[in-house]
């Protein structure tokens, strides 16, 4: 297996720029996710990684290699698109056979190294079933062991899942952690479901509009996030903002929103007057009595295990918190708003971006 460095990566289009200077490095062995919306530049990514297209300029490295102008076969990198690309007329065998067969493999050699990949996927019991009789869920299994059996360098992924319902997406996603677990491989994953990112990745990079605006740990993308965009993004419901304007000290430690005092954490540096943002994540809200900031009870919504709470601050806010189920809420209620200080992020509102 081996490193993914990509660097200052950038791809204009005749009418549109997709990428612009990129840069990120996927350790050997990691799984990385880009993450990010319809249209911002994830799969253009993944095809320049492949070589399935060609970058404006920047480069691309595949262990100590420069790739980036090398044609796709020239790489030894496997592509696993949303997972049809199957021969239907041929057997699970011959299938996951073929990227083997054209290489020119000796015929021992190939059956020993299917016999392997089905045994990783457990699918060993399909081999000589048509692929036109396979579930979805084994087609997908099919697809990757031709990708597996090539032993590539590394795996590119492009929403693989994308064609899956709900409920077997997450099933797969599981399956998919397993194996990568089982085979330690480097994988760059592209999707636009947030859930199978964190899921999933060891390291996020969240793209919006061809940039990369974070890359970090699931959890360091979910608690520290760098931007509103990425707040937004990641996180359902997704994380509440609310607008205030002050001035500020390093080491003020509290803002004010409305009359209500919001503990924060200290500040690092000092703020000019501006507009700025509170966000708080709605499990990180609570109902407080004493608390200043009043609300009232627009929707509750019973997800099983907990209660999300839509309320509308006396500002004007929409807020929501996820709360738990044994709370007695109701529709028109007034609650004072709390929040854990430790968790809340201050965004400058005109940049977007997060003050640490
Ligand atoms: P999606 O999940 O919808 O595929 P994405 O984040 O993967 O989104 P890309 O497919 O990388 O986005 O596309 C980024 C932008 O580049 C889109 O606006 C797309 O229309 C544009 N684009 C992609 N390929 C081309 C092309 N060959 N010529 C012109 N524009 C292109």
């Amino acid at each position: 297996m081996a490193e993914i460095r990509v660097h200052e990566l950038h791809k204009a289009f005749t009418d549109f720029t997709a990428v612009k200077s990129s840069s990120f490095a996927v350790r050997n062995g990691e799984f990385f996710c880009l993450l990010g919306p319809s249209g911002c530049g994830k799969t253009t990514t993944l095809r320049m990684i492949a070589g399935l297209e060609l970058p404006t300029s920047g480069q691309i490295f595949l262990g100590d290699e420069d790739v980036s102008f090398k044609r796709a076969s020239a790489r030894d990198i496997a592509f696993v698109f949303q997972m049809f690309a199957l021969y239907p007329h041929m057997n699970v065998r011959r299938n996951i056979a073929f990227p083997l067969v054209s290489q020119g493999m000796a015929r021992d050699e190939i059956g020993r190294q299917v016999e392997q990949a089905a045994r990783t996927l457990r699918i060993t019991h399909l081999l000589d079933k048509p692929v036109s009789q396979l579930s979805s869920g084994d087609r997908q299994r099919v697809a990757l062991g031709r990708a597996i059996v090539r032993q590539p360098l590394a795996f590119l992924m492009d929403e693989p899942l994308g064609a899956l319902d709900a409920e077997f997406r997450e099933v797969m996603c599981h399956e998919l952690r397993a194996l990568h677990d089982r085979l330690q491989a480097t994988t760059v994953y592209v999707t636009h479901d947030q859930m199978e990112a964190m899921a999933m990745a060891d390291v996020i990079a969240i793209m919006n509009e061809g940039v990369i605006e974070q890359l970090g740990a699931p959890l360091e993308v979910y608690e520290r996030p760098a931007s509103v965009f990425v707040a937004d993004f990641i996180g359902a419901p997704s994380m509440n903002f609310l607008p205030f304007e002050a001035g500020l000290a390093s080491g003020d430690d509290a803002i004010l929103i409305g009359p209500a005092r919001i503990a924060v954490p200290p500040l690092r540096e000092d703020l000019s007057p501006r507009a700025l943002l509170c966000g708080v994540r709605p499990e990180h809200v609570r109902f407080d009595d004493a608390s200043g900031l009043r609300a009232e009870v627009l929707a509750t919504e019973y997800l099983g295990t907990r209660t999300v709470v839509t309320l509308a601050t006396a500002q004007g806010t929409t807020v929501r918190a996820k709360v738990d189920v044994d709370i007695p809420v109701a529709r028109g209620d007034h609650v004072g708003l709390a929040f854990d200080a430790a968790k809340i992020s201050l965004f400058d509102a005109a940049s977007g971006r997060a003050l640490r």
